[in-house]
């Protein structure tokens, strides 16, 4: 069984979220969304409501899990027997991020990391954004899918 932890804080779930989702579901037998809880920080939406959002988003998909962590993600793979971490990237800020943590947790947990660029239309997209986007009263219609708006 191949299966993917896509980690992430989804504060809120995006439409970038979705994409990287829905072009990995043929590349795993399961794929497992796991909203991390770091009590350090804020949050603009409660963990209920993130974890809803997510659910509506891909309500019917067997191949798609729901889960709530704490800790390391490495730690979470290997309580589920995943093997993989889904993430996305959309510029190159991203992949210098993201470059150090997956050597990082294959030297320490041997867990790969599994990289999709994301799709130019939704490239601008982040959580940040659409956050400041609906701080400010602006429409984010746009930018997050049916469940979030
Ligand atoms: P984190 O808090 O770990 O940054 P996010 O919820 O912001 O988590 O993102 C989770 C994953 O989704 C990360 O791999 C991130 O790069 C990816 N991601 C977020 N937005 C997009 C996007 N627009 N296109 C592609 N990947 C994205």
């Amino acid at each position: 069984m191949r299966r993917a932890v896509f980690p992430g804080s989804f504060d809120p779930i995006t439409l970038g979220h979705v994409d990287i989702i829905e072009r990995a579901l043929p590349l795993f037998d399961e794929i497992i969304i796991a909203i991390g809880i770091n009590s350090d920080k804020k949050y603009m939406y409660s963990l209920e409501d993130r974890k809803r959002y997510i659910e509506e988003t891909f309500g019917g998909i067997d191949k798609i899990k729901v889960e709530t962590y704490t800790g390391l993600t490495v730690h979470f793979c290997k309580k589920k027997n995943a093997q993989f971490i889904l993430r996305g990237l959309r510029n190159t800020t991203d992949l210098t991020y993201e470059q150090s943590i997956a050597q990082t947790n294959v030297a320490i947990a041997g867990i790969e990391s599994i990289f999709l660029v994301s799709s130019p239309s939704v490239s601008n997209i982040s959580s940040s954004i659409v956050r400041d986007v609906k701080r400010n009263d602006g429409d984010i219609s746009r930018l997050v899918p049916k469940s979030v708006k």
